[in-house]
Order: structure tokens, then C-alpha cells, then sequence
């Protein structure tokens, strides 16, 4: 993306439950709290992403905001007068994550005037709409990759204390860029800059290991969840070549170390070969967009459990709409020059064995379209229950969160959605979720007829 800030992974926050919320308890002892609600939900097929194949005919018991049991629907126990969903005509599977976000930015803005246009409040309201239709759209995590300081910490914040309605974020901050990198604002006369915060240099431009450092601490201390490094020029950036690389191995290798000294994970933009062996060797650990690796980077990633988180289908977008909203020539031709290209180094990297998680680049094209890649994945060498674990189980653990999100299994948040069909027959249902529940609470519900939260 072009300036886009990066957003993190939400914090461990609770959700607040909004049907306790007119408890008029406040005054009583904790002692005495009422218990929390439970939930019934009959599902007729179970994708729980822990393996390939279905259950059939499940009660799935939350229990508050998690899940409390998963059982069969022969010997569950539901007591009358209980709150139950029913969607045992429908699949069932765990809440998807794509962490691969972008969520203050719009898939309409490819002019290049916008970059002088555009305030933090623009992204922020986008970022408002786009996470409640990436929600709705059945994602109840992303990683947010890249926005304005710190924009996504915020949005995450807000969505945790349930003042907005929106998936789990895990947030970055802006990605982190050497001078005259994706990252920066190239080929403007001196005199032209968009600066916010010049003595940080926006908490994003950084030359050297020192620099490098500080810009990592700094963006630490505003709250980032993970750091999003820019290790190779850029296919929407002006100026550069996204087959070059950026930083050097030295200076990725101590924004390695430095995120993950502060507990942090740590992505690096990276298409070209160079950058990407650069990055691995560091010890980062997912290579976003990975288009031009080489044989050679697919057999270290493999080494180094590096996950590969490969955007492969907004080619489709790029190269058709986004040239309608004013897509330059330069960015068109980067991205003929990468986009297929990519596809096929995802089939490599897929029969190679490489961990693969699910990330989409939404905000290169329109938000709540996430699913549209499953069918690509497909496409290019994946299974579908294999494509579907990339964005639950697998994507789980890039960010992290294996212990709260990613499969439907008891302990972990009630972030359950569903849809009519058959994914493992079509994957392409996933782009009609009729069911969202995201801790407990359900926001959308075409399929069981249940209360909305809204
Ligand atoms: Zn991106």
C-alpha cells in the first residue's frame, strides 16, 4: 500500500458481552454476579479446522464469550427454556482471519493527489465502516499491516472496549521504510512532504540499525501489536522497484530481534528474491506478498518455519478497477510484472510444504470481499479444507492467538460463523456468510433467526 499505517492484533480485550450489559447489577458484591449467559448452537455440519473433515450434527456450548463444550447433538443435554441457535441446516466454522489488512484505506483512492489529501481522520472513518463489513463478511480477526500512526491501535481499542463494531485487530503501525522506499513519498520535489511527525519521521522512515531501532522501540511504545518491515520496494509506491531490496539483512535482522525482545511478531513486505532470503535469514516471521521468491527462499522459509502470506487474488483488482480510480501507469506495470508471477510461486511454495497463512491485502480492494481469495487458492494448488485452515488454524498462529482464535475447539473464543453449502465441495460459499458470532455475541444471523447485536 501507499502510506497505509499498519494495524496490530487486538490485545487479549475482552469483549464486553452486550446482552449483560442492562444488568442492573452494579451495586451488588461480584459474589453474587449473575452467571454468564449461555448458549445453545445446533450445527448440522462442523468445520472446527482441526482437521479436514466435518462433524456432523454438533452442539457447540458458549458459555459467556467462549466456548464452554463441543459435543455430539444425540447425547447434549439442552435444557428447556434455553437460548439456542440453530443452524443445523447450515456449516459451521471458526471465525476467518486475514492478516492481511488495510483497514483505513479505500479500494477507490488510487489517484495520486489523495497522498496530499488525506488526513488521519479519513482513514480513521474508513477504518470505522471497513471493519464492520470485514466483521460481517465473517472475519472476526485480522492483522492490520500498515496505516497512519497509530490509527490501528486505536480502532483496536475501540472495537475491544465495544464502542465500534469490528473484528479482533491485531495492529502494526506504518511500515517501516528506508528513504526513498515503499514506504516514503518518492519523486515529489524536495520542497513537497506530508509529515506529521518530523522528528520521528513519521515513525516510519528509517536508514541504519540504529534508526531501525528506535523506530521499532517507538512504535512499541504507542502500542503496536506487530511490526510491519518493508524489505523490498513496492508495486503502489512510486520510484521503486518491487524486485529490490530495501534495508539490509543487518538492519531487518535488528528489527528482528528488537520486536521480538518486546514480545512482538514481526512482517516484512517483501517481493523480490533478495529481500525475502534477507528477511528469513533474520528471523522474521511472515513474508507478506513473497511473489518473486525463488526456489532457493521457498527451501529456507521451509527451514526456518517462516509463514508465507501471499495476496494472490487482487491482481484481478488491480489490473481491472483500480485502473478505472486512477491506478498510475507505473503501479500497472509493477504489478503485471508481479501479480501472475505470484500465483505460480504460490503453487510452489504450497507443494514445497511452506507454512501458508491467509492474507488478502483488503484495502487494495474493497474491504469485506476477503473470502473472493479462497477460490484463487483453489485455483493454484490448494485443497479447500487445506485453503480454509489457512485462514482460521494456521493464520491463528502466525499471529500468535492459538490459544484464543482459529478453530472451533473448547477454551477458545466463541467466534463462530456460518454459511449455507457445502465449502469443502465450493469454496466460494464462504463469500455469503449468514452467520457472524464473535465472543459470544452474534452480529448477523440470515440463517437461525437469532437476536442481533448491532
Ligand atoms: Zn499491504
Amino acid at each position: 500500500m501507499l502510506a497505509a499505517a499498519v494495524l496490530c492484533a487486538a490485545q487479549e480485550s475482552s469483549q464486553p458481552a452486550k446482552a449483560q450489559e442492562n444488568h442492573p447489577t452494579a451495586a451488588r458484591p461480584a459474589a453474587s454476579k449473575p452467571a454468564p449467559a449461555i448458549t445453545y448452537i445446533r450445527a448440522g455440519k462442523l468445520f472446527d479446522s482441526t482437521s479436514d473433515s466435518y462433524r456432523e450434527n454438533v452442539v457447540i456450548v458458549v458459555e459467556g464469550e467462549r466456548i464452554k463444550s463441543v459435543e455430539s447433538a444425540a447425547s447434549a443435554q439442552v435444557p428447556a427454556g434455553a437460548k439456542v441457535v440453530d443452524l443445523s441446516k447450515a456449516t459451521v466454522l471458526p471465525g476467518l482471519i486475514d492478516c492481511h489488512t488495510h483497514l483505513g484505506a479505500r479500494a477507490d483512492r488510487y489517484d495520486p493527489i489523495n497522498a496530499f489529501k488525506e488526513t488521519p481522520y479519513t482513514h480513521a472513518f474508513a477504518a470505522e465502516k471497513n471493519a464492520r463489513t470485514t466483521l460481517m463478511a465473517g472475519f472476526t480477526t485480522v492483522r492490520d499491516v500498515g496505516s497512519g500512526p497509530f490509527m490501528a491501535v486505536d480502532l483496536r481499542n475501540y472495537i475491544n472496549e465495544g464502542y465500534i463494531i469490528g473484528p479482533r485487530v491485531v495492529a502494526s503501525g506504518p511500515g517501516i521504510s528506508i528513504t526513498g522506499g515503499h514506504g516514503d513519498l518518492n519523486n515529489y520535489s524536495p520542497e513537497t512532504s506530508v509529515t506529521l511527525f518530523p522528528t520521528e519521521r513519521n515513525y516510519q522512515i528509517a536508514d541504519g540499525a540504529d534508526q531501525v531501532r528506535h523506530v521499532v522501540r517507538a512504535q512499541v511504545k504507542y502500542g503496536v501489536d506487530v511490526i510491519k518491515i518493508l524489505a523490498t520496494g513496492g508495486v503502489l509506491s512510486k520510484g521503486d522497484s518491487p524486485g529490490a531490496p530495501q534495508f539490509t539483512y543487518e538492519e531487518l535482522k535488528v528489527a528482528a530481534d528488537e520486536a521480538h525482545m518486546a514480545g512482538r511478531k514481526i512482517a516484512a513486505h517483501a517481493h523480490g528474491a533478495e529481500g525475502i532470503k534477507n528477511a528469513i535469514l533474520a528471523g522474521i516471521d511472515s513474508i507478506e506478498h513473497a511473489s518473486l521468491a525463488t526456489d532457493e527462499d521457498i527451501q529456507l522459509a521451509k527451514q526456518h518455519g517462516t509463514y508465507f502470506d501471499m495476496d494472490i487474488y487482487n491482481d484481478d483488482y488491480l489490473l481491472g478497477k483500480a485502473i478505472e480510480f486512477g491506478l498510475p501507469q507505473e503501479n500497472i506495470d509493477k504489478e503485471k510484472m508481479v501479480g501472475r508471477i505470484q500465483r505460480e510461486t504460490f503453487q510452489k511454495a504450497v507443494q514445497a510444504g511452506v507454512k501458508m497463512a491467509f492474507g488478502t491485502d483488503a484495502g487494495v480492494y474493497p474491504h469485506g470481499d476477503n473470502a473472493r481469495q479462497f477460490a484463487t487458492m483453489v485455483k493454484f494448488g490448494m485443497t479447500p479444507p487445506q485453503a480454509i485452515r489457512t485462514a482460521t488454524q494456521n493464520s491463528a498462529d502466525l499471529i500468535g492467538r492459538s490459544k484464543d482464535v482459529g478453530t472451533i475447539e473448547v477454551g477458545k473464543y466463541a467466534d463462530i460463523i456460518a454459511v449455507s453449502g457445502d465449502p469443502l465441495q465450493d469454496v466460494t460459499v464462504l463469500q455469503n456468510v449468514g452467520f457472524v458470532m464473535k465472543g459470544g455475541v452474534v452480529y448477523k444471523d440470515k440463517l437461525a433467526g437469532t437476536a442481533v447485536t448491532e
